[in-house]
């Protein structure tokens, strides 16, 4: 297979780990019988020094021009660098905004998975992590509370802030499908969250879900109201498969199942639109305090390219033989600066992608 990807390498500690991911994704190549072809394009910091623009328009056509974008991170230190006193619109970040607007990537995906080997960093009841726990948090990303209209004002002499959530049924419908498309790959369990009980926009939510689920017959689902999902996060997380839930309950929700796998530089995630384009990126950022140090973990960039191969090219074994390699090498014993403890053997982020490649 021919896989086109628009590399986003971006700032900080970015273009050491997206490396990584392109040194395992050309071993996969080479096991599988797959090429990938790469065009490097700027984004964040590393655009507005050459541009003046966190993002240019034809940074925007080319990378829609690919199957996937590869992303490592934008921004530098927000209190020190240059980058922070242009306008928020001229700053790194704006160039991520706009990146996800312009292609239309409404789903967002943060698996959160506990590995056998980093189960002590989880900061769960040990009777709960040693069951240990697989899901992925599926968020809509382009609707409800955060892009409804909002203002303030003083009504007869009170400060009043009004924001919005709106929801129609095409928004709800496209991520539900995406949700049970998603369950089909994994264990076929979709958990639906929302607010049925109190919220309008849940009511059609559960609706809309429930008409979706009539497609999907090997697929069990179950409804949840949020409250009871943040709990169970925390209490029994080993029940859930795929979450699927609007924007602000995504929001809250992934970081929360993100915390209990207990390290930043582990976790991948994926934006989709409605074809099979996405970006793929690690859940962390750019890390300022450790960039150019050859310290980063690259893993959590590596299982994005992982998500991608998935996701984008259906190339799911190939994708297992990634997440296989990540689990050999943990197995083994060798940790980046991030996930190492006593016992265990340090090595640079230029040595564990040489570890995961090596084992593909
Ligand atoms: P951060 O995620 O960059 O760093 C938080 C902490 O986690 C730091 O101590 C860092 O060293 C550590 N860390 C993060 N990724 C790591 C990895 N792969 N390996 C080892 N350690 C890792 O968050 P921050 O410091 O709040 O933000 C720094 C910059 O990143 C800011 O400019 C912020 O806007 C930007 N940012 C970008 C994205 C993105 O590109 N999608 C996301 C979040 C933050």
């Amino acid at each position: 297979m021919n896989c086109n990807i628009a590399v986003i390498k971006g700032d900080g500690i970015g273009p050491e780990v997206v490396t990584q991911a392109m040194k395992v994704l050309d071993a996969i190549g080479v096991k599988y019988g797959h090429t990938f072809c790469y065009e490097q394009l700027l984004m964040g910091g590393c655009s507005i020094d050459v541009h003046g623009v966190p993002l240019t328009d034809e940074a925007v056509e080319r990378a829609k021009a690919n199957d996937a974008v590869l992303l490592g991170s934008i921004g530098g230190n927000t209190s020190t660098s240059p980058w922070y006193k242009l306008p928020p619109d001229k700053r790194p970040e704006a160039g991520l905004l706009k990146i996800r607007k312009e292609l239309g990537l409404f789903a967002n995906l943060r698996p959160a998975y506990l590995y056998e080997q980093l189960k002590a960093a989880c900061p769960l009841k040990e009777e709960i992590a040693d069951k240990g726990f697989d899901m992925m948090i599926m968020r809509e990303l382009t609707g409800g509370l955060y892009f409804g209209s909002r203002k303030t004002e003083e009504i007869d002499g009170v400060m009043t802030a009004v924001d919005t959530l709106t929801y129609n049924e095409n928004e709800i419908r496209r991520i539900a499908i995406k949700g049970f498309d998603i369950a089909m790959k994994r264990r076929k369990k979709v958990t639906s969250v929302d607010k049925a009980n109190v919220l309008d926009s849940s009511r059609l939510w559960r609706k809309i879900v429930e008409e979706v689920a009539k497609d999907y017959p090997e697929v069990t689902y179950e409804h949840m109201l949020v409250d009871n999902c943040a709990m169970q996060l925390v209490k029994d997380p080993a029940q859930f498969d795929v979450v699927l839930t609007e924007n602000m309950f995504g929001d809250i929700l992934s970081d929360e199942a993100s915390m209990i796998t207990g390290s930043i530089g582990m976790l991948a995630s994926a934006s989709l639109n409605e074809t099979k384009f996405g970006m793929y990126e690690p859940s962390g950022g750019s890390a300022p305090d450790i960039a150019g140090q050859n310290k980063a973990n690259p893993i959590a960039t590596i299982l994005s390219a992982a998500m991608m191969l998935r996701y984008t090219f259906d190339l799911d074994k190939e994708a297992d033989a990634i997440e296989q390699a990540v689990k050999q090498v943990l197995e083994e014993g060798y940790r980046t600066c991030d996930i190492v403890s006593e016992g265990t053997t340090l090595v640079a982020c230029d040595e564990m992608g040489d570890l995961i490649k090596e084992r593909i």
